[in-house]
């Protein structure tokens, strides 16, 4: 991870290591009885996987899900006893690299299979992974039927290596009246009636919050645990764990009709005072946050109160109108983007994404800090 300082940076992101904890230990609770993995694929959704796996770990975390082999080796690195598991599977030729990480594959095909179960022959060892079954994404993993087949077929690749879980994954759990749900639920038990002694996953964050409870033997959150909202139609129920604050370069007065950023997209209605803040695109800020003219966007809060973004997000800038905030906000102050009263979900809202998205996006060019009791700060 970079280490930029404060001074020499436009805007800060901040990570509450505690909030981390605390949203794993929440959703832990939720799923007891079944053990709670994290999933912390895409540096950990932006957070910083070096810092939030060992937080994760203090709280209890022992299993973890990243999407690539190279991000295996930095949880191994942060975790050296931790179990991992790769959920994109076996690409060719990366059963021995990934075997060599301590990793498990989350196999999804008959060849993704084939090649882990000839590895383990090859070294006269049953090492461990994982099957995907596909309920319903059509995105990764074996069907039902071949699923069944496969645990039914008593010389086949399975007696090769050591089944560690059977996985499925939900199309719409962030939807609890989503009939899919319902349908994967039972897919997923009728699938899972064929590898009764294997331990079985479905749950991801949301999945965590849907009324059939299905826990199974692993919950699998990500999301949840960084802050964002598994219950889209509820409150949030997790602390926020990020907060984005971008300086504020110059603050500056318009008269009505003046026109601000490229192509002129937002136009002042009266006199306004506005402030350019030191954070742009280039940062990861979504360029669809923008205010314009009969589409207002994203919010940054100065003192409490919440200023617009007006006109178009630049690479490196975006301006707010900060006419109506109660204290005129000064060169050099630091104006929060992102924060416990301005969610990644509601940013996401004004930039018309999901706040995985957001969050996966936040930049290298912060200064960066991790704080909370596991960050010793
Ligand atoms: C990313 C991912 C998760 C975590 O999902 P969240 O919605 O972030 O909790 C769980 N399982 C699989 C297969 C994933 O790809």
């Amino acid at each position: 991870m970079s280490d930029i300082p404060l001074d020499e940076a436009g805007a800060r992101l901040v990570v509450d290591l505690g909030a981390v904890a605390d949203n794993y230990r929440l959703l832990a609770g939720r799923a007891a009885g079944a053990e709670c993995a994290a999933v912390v694929k895409a540096d950990a959704y932006g957070l910083g996987l070096d810092a939030v796996v060992p937080a994760l770990v203090a709280a209890g975390a022992h299993t973890f899900f990243v999407a690539h082999p190279f991000e295996a080796r930095q949880v191994r690195a942060a975790a050296p006893e931790a179990v991992i598991y790769v959920l994109n599977g076996l690409a060719p030729g990366a059963a021995a690299a990934l075997a060599s990480a301590g990793a498990r594959p989350v196999l999804g095909a008959r060849d993704d299979i084939d090649e882990w179960a000839a590895l383990c022959r090859a070294r006269d060892q049953r090492l461990p992974a994982a099957i995907q079954v596909d309920t319903g994404m059509n995105r990764l993993g074996l069907a039902p039927d071949e699923a069944r087949a496969l645990a039914g077929d008593n010389r086949g690749a399975l007696a090769d290596f050591e089944l560690a879980l059977v996985m499925s994954h939900f199309v719409s759990s962030e939807v609890p009246g989503d009939p899919r749900n319902a349908r994967q639920i039972a897919a997923f038990a009728a699938v899972r009636e064929a590898f009764p002694a294997v331990p079985a996953s479905l749950a991801n964050s949301s999945g965590i919050f849907l009324p059939q409870k299905p826990f199974l033997d692993l919950v699998r959150p990500g999301y949840g645990l960084y802050g964002g909202n598994p219950t889209p139609d509820k409150a949030n129920p997790m602390r926020p764990a990020v907060r984005l604050e971008a300086r504020v370069v110059q603050v500056r007065e318009v008269e009505a009709g003046a026109s601000v950023g490229y192509n002129a997209q937002w136009t002042a209605k009266g006199r306004r005072r506005l402030a350019a803040l030191s954070v742009g695109y280039a940062d990861g800020f979504p360029r669809a946050a923008a205010g314009l003219d009969g589409r207002p966007g994203g919010h940054a809060m100065v003192a409490g109160a919440r200023c617009p973004i007006v006109g178009r997000v630049s690479m490196d800038l975006l301006t707010i109108d900060v006419t109506d905030c109660p204290a005129v906000p000064q060169r050099g102050d630091m104006v929060a983007l992102l924060g416990p009263d301005l969610g990644v979900d509601e940013l996401a809202a004004a930039a018309g994404t999901i706040g995985y998205d957001i969050l996966t996006r936040l930049g290298t060019r912060f200064a960066r800090a991790h704080v909370g009791a596991a960050a010793g700060a």
